[in-house]
């Protein structure tokens, strides 16, 4: 069989991230949305290092700065899962410097649910993909694998949760066989069957990212993280399976690679700043050389990274690269780097093929049942069998069944086998499906029989009971979600974009300080630190009280806007998802009903018919076979209220989907917020310690107005009390220890339960 095969240079796209302060030298070709141009001004060439100052590009397409994550999708994540459904190795590859979005585009944002990246709309739509395509079975496997200074490490190595240094990790390693494939030792593969379960995985490695983040010293930018959904697919009725993988892949911070490349800095060099990335530049120029003959030996081997990545360039993949930019003046010099370079991987092509084989599993059953009828033939032929003996009922009644499966089975290649074939047999065969066809022409396709009626009441009855469990999980859901805080935030929610998956930076305020001396110095600085994007609380009282701390701080906490419109939307969500459920509900009573009130038709129809002595009177209405059209109405009525219960059974599904991810979201940004608190609270303490306590202590609110006076430390009050760390976190309401304001005592208590359920989770992930 001629495989398709595709072949393409590699697609890319420019994403432009939005500013406060765009420089102003980018110009769109707006007639096709493809090209851009940078004019730098002369007198700002301090921001380009040679002496032009026009540069032009052209990208198969530019995603500009007020373009969100749906439109990215859209053009650039749909046609790669589309491309992995149809059995190519797709991969989707994010490229760029640090701070320019390649995070947000291939994952997202951690925080808003309408930030969701690449990788959870990719999931979305797979599963959903999954469930409509009856046709196919398929499985899929997720892996993620992130590699720090060449090294691989397996982000869902359940290890993570126990070890707390990289280092102690188990190193993915790449081994290649005979054939010259390559295979990632020690990376897990996780079978997954639902979006959930898909879902989990990701959130399981980006918390463990972050986690080893903070031991590596802001790693996320150096790292390069793999996200691979392995897709398996049996078509019914063929023996062939197609296999695909789908890589969603967030690379390291391009800075500075550029410029080692082109002032011919040495390896070494390059090597301290981002070897692979160097490696990936060499990579593609061997590609280009190799394009035009000049070369056929590609380095691939130099990194871990080229080496995984090795079919995503230049061999059996779908690539589609998405180059980010930061549109400032300062990073205008990156810009055109990732422009430039993002021209050079649009001239490598790819040859990319349908990755279909035989199964041999399936081959064998096929050609096993294909065996045995063939036996029965031959005996048949050669009259061994005779004309055999007129079957009994129990043997007539079995004849027919096999027959029915064999009508019912949908894999064309399906063959009838009868056992021993004889004339007798082959005869009744015939009357089998003659009665077969005749019943099917009865009921004009469909079924209105009593038989298939009863028939279609139970296997309604059937799908009632399984969609009744499935209800109650919802409905429990949706009760287990009121209990939850979730009043959205009065006035106009802000919104506040910040990586929350991140550890809290400490930022030091750079302003001028006319300094008496070295001490106060250093604590007029200290006290301008932010932690979290809080600044220091004066209030003493208010730290003498951690309850009270925690209040303060999350009032003035930057990604508390985040969580509050987090909460707003689970809260429409709730609603929504109640309102569908009732709407559920009503049309499953309303089937029940018209049900019962069939039945009790039916009943009547029964006596009427045996009163009247199955004589009946009334002219043109004979009793064989016509629906009474009372009946034939409340058909209808089913019908109707089961495609009404079908659309509503699907968007609660849907509803359940995005509830569960909102949930983590909220999660995930409640264990951040107590994070960050944790350190600021400790920052507040350290510098009381060092400095002393407070005078003028309760200023909370206007501590920036004017210069605090601090108290020498020997008069320092009595050191103050450490808020409880995670351990000593009571499992009964913090009694005392809440503010008495209810909804940031729910609050406290939300975000201690979502810390232990995280816990909880990731050491059941073990
Ligand atoms: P990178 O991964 O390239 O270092 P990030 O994806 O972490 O960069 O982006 C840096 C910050 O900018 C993050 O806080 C992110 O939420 C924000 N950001 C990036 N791109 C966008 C965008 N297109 N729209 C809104 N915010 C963005
Ligand atoms: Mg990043």
């Amino acid at each position: 069989m001629p495989k398709d095969k595709t072949d393409q240079g590699i697609q890319i796209f420019l994403r432009v991230r939005p500013s406060k302060k765009p420089s102003g030298f980018l110009n769109y070709d707006n007639s096709d949305d493809r090209g851009l141009a940078f004019h730098v001004p002369k007198s700002e060439d301090l921001y380009v290092n040679n002496t032009r100052t026009d540069y032009k590009f052209k990208f198969n397409g530019i995603l500009k700065e007020q373009c969100g994550q749906e439109e990215v999708f859209d053009k650039v994540g749909s046609q790669a899962v589309q491309n992995a459904l149809d059995g190519f190795n797709s991969t989707i590859f994010a490229y760029g410097q640090t701070g320019s979005g390649k995070t947000f585009t291939i994952t997202g944002g951690s925080e808003r649910y309408v930030d969701r990246g690449i990788i959870p709309r990719a999931i979305s739509m797979l599963f959903s993909e999954f469930a409509k395509n009856t046709e196919t079975q398929y499985s899929c496997f997720i892996s993620y694998l992130e590699i720090y200074n060449d090294k691989g490490y397996d982000l869902l190595d359940s290890d993570h949760e126990s070890t707390a240094r990289l280092e102690d990790l188990k190193k993915v390693m790449m081994l290649e066989d005979e054939d010259g494939n390559y295979h990632l030792k020690n990376l897990s593969m996780h079978p997954v069957s639902s979006e959930e379960d898909a879902l989990n995985c990701l959130f399981l490695g980006d918390t463990n990212r972050a986690i080893s983040e903070t031991d590596m010293n802001q790693a996320s930018s150096r790292s390069h993280c793999i996200f691979t959904v392995s897709i398996e697919g049996r078509k019914q009725g063929s023996d062939t399976v197609t296999r695909s993988k789908l890589h969603l892949v967030d690379l390291a911070g391009s800075e500075r690679v550029h410029k080692t490349s082109t002032t011919g800095q040495t390896l070494r060099e390059a090597k301290h700043i981002n070897s692979s990335l160097f490696y990936l530049e060499m990579v593609i120029v061997a590609l280009h050389e190799k394009g035009n003959n000049a070369r056929s030996h590609i380095p691939y081997r130099n990194s871990m990274m080229t080496s995984v990545l090795r079919d995503s360039l230049g061999g059996n993949c779908k690539t589609v690269m998405v180059a980010t930019i930061s549109p400032e003046s300062s990073h205008t010099d990156e810009s055109i780097s990732t422009c430039n370079f993002a021209q050079r991987v649009a001239l490598i092509k790819n040859v990319a093929q349908k990755n279909e084989d035989l199964d041999p599993a399936l081959m064998i059953t096929r050609l096993k049942a294909e065996l045995a009828t063939l036996r029965e033939e031959i005996k048949y032929l050669k009259g061994e069998a005779g004309e055999g003996y007129d079957l009994t009922d129990d043997q007539r009644a079995e004849l027919e069944k096999l027959c029915r499966v064999y009508v019912d089975e949908r894999n064309p290649m399906a063959t009838l086998n009868i056992g021993t074939m004889t004339l007798v047999k082959i005869k009744d065969v015939h009357a089998i499906f003659k009665n077969l066809v005749l019943e099917a022409r009865e009921n004009g396709g469909g079924s209105s029989s009593d038989v298939d009626a009863d028939k279609q009441v139970a296997l309604l009855k059937n799908s009632l009971q399984q969609r009744d469990n499935e209800i109650a999980i919802l409905v429990n859901m949706v009760k287990q979600g009121k209990k939850m805080p979730g009043t959205p935030a009065t006035g106009e929610a802000k919104m506040i974009r910040g990586d929350s998956s991140r550890p809290a930076e400490v930022k030091e305020v750079s302003k001028v300080i006319p300094a008496t001396n070295n001490r106060e110095r250093v604590m007029q600085q200290l006290s301008e630190k932010t932690v979290g994007g809080v600044g220091l609380c004066k209030s003493q009282s208010t730290l003498d009280d951690p309850a009270q701390s925690f209040t303060w701080f999350k009032e003035r906490y930057p990604g508390n806007a985040a969580i509050e419109e987090n909460k707003a939307l689970l809260k429409s969500k709730y609603a929504e998802a109640k309102e569908t459920g009732e709407k559920v509900n009503k049309a499953r009573s309303n089937i029940n009903y018209l049900k019962t009130t069939i039945e009790q038709l039916r009943r009547e129809r029964a006596m009427e018919r045996v009163v009247e002595g199955e004589e009946s009177k009334h002219e043109g209405k004979e009793d064989d076979g016509e629906v009474d059209p009372e009946e034939a109405r409340h058909r209808k009525g089913i019908e109707m209220s089961k495609f009404i219960y079908k659309e509503n059974f699907n968007k609660l599904k849907e509803l359940k989907h995005a509830i569960e991810h909102i949930q983590r979201l909220l999660e995930k940004s409640r264990t951040k917020l107590q994070s960050d608190f944790d350190q600021w609270y400790k920052h507040n303490i350290d510098f009381l310690n060092r400095y002393g306590s407070l005078r003028n202590t309760e200023s909370a609110g206007q501590e920036n107005s004017k210069p605090v006076v601090y108290e020498a430390q020997a008069q320092a009050k009595s050191p103050l009390p450490r808020f409880p760390p995670q351990a000593q976190v009571p499992k009964e309401p913090l009694g005392a220890k809440l503010t008495g304001n209810k909804e940031a005592d729910e609050d406290i208590m939300a975000f201690y339960k979502a810390k232990e359920e995280l816990l909880k989770r990731n050491a059941q992930a073990k």
